[in-house]
């Protein structure tokens, strides 16, 4: 049986990387957080006191990064370095910086390129913001999630919580709008819904639901490809 790719883009918080591990789950293939390596970008530069606002020196610094996931008890956790940073690129610290480091040309080539090699065998559900229309333009299901701005703060409050992770809602709130901003104003791969995307607003679902009709769509492709292709 062929395998497709899967590519799930949207704004900060509505609940991709939920659906992304639920259908990685379904399917049997591997989830990739895409955010999670430009959250690990940015751990390293703070750890490192490398002044974001320095392009150069950022730029001078990639090669000391090395980021991998690794799946424990089930879930797929990030590694810089060696060592696991799951719990610390979820922080509010990084939440901050993160799309400043990630509007850097240089330091999207770089995961872009590990990204596309982790999908070249396919059977890949990658959740991000570039992931329809730069890393993988050609993914066989493109889904584009949208939620209301209350709703997803609320849910990444919780989320938040349930992990230990001390925040609040304002900033939280503030957060996500100062990111969404940023990251679909930037020049470089900036967020936007590819038109060969489906339309996925789940301010009004469950997860159950969303992950029912994101299956359907994805078990449609699967078999158009395998009928057409023979196999
Ligand atoms: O998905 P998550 O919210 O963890 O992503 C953190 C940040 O990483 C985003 O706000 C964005 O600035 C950046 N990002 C990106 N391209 C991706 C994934 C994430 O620019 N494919």
């Amino acid at each position: 049986m062929k395998k497709i790719n899967i590519a799930i883009d949207g704004y900060s918080s509505c609940g991709k990387s939920t659906l992304a591990k639920q259908l990685a789950r379904e399917l049997n293939y591997i989830y990739i957080d895409s955010g999670a390596m430009y959250r690990a970008v940015t751990l390293f530069l703070l750890q490192h006191n490398i002044n974001i606002q320095n392009h150069d020196e950022v730029i001078g610094k990639l090669d000391e990064i090395d980021i991998y996931f690794e799946y424990l008890d089930g879930n797929s956790t990030t590694f810089l370095n060696g060592k696991n940073v799951e719990k610390d690129i979820r922080k509010m610290d990084i939440a901050k910086q993160v799309s400043h480091v990630a509007i850097i040309s240089e330091v999207r080539q770089k995961l872009v390129k590990q990204q596309q090699h982790l999908g070249r065998d396919k059977g890949v559900v990658m959740d991000g913001r570039d992931i329809s229309t730069v890393v993988f333009p050609d993914a066989e299901l493109k889904i584009f999630v949208t939620a209301e701005i209350d709703i997803r703060a609320d849910r990444r409050f919780q989320e938040l919580k349930d992990k230990g992770i001390e925040s609040s809602l304002e900033e939280i709130k503030s957060n996500l709008r100062d990111r969404d901003y940023i990251d679909s104003t930037r020049e470089d791969s900036p967020l936007t819904q590819a038109e060969d995307a489906i339309l996925l607003d789940n301010t009004s679902l469950d997860r159950a639901s969303q992950l029912k009709k994101a299956l359907e769509w994805a078990q449609e492709r699967i078999e158009m490809l395998n009928s057409s292709s023979g196999s």
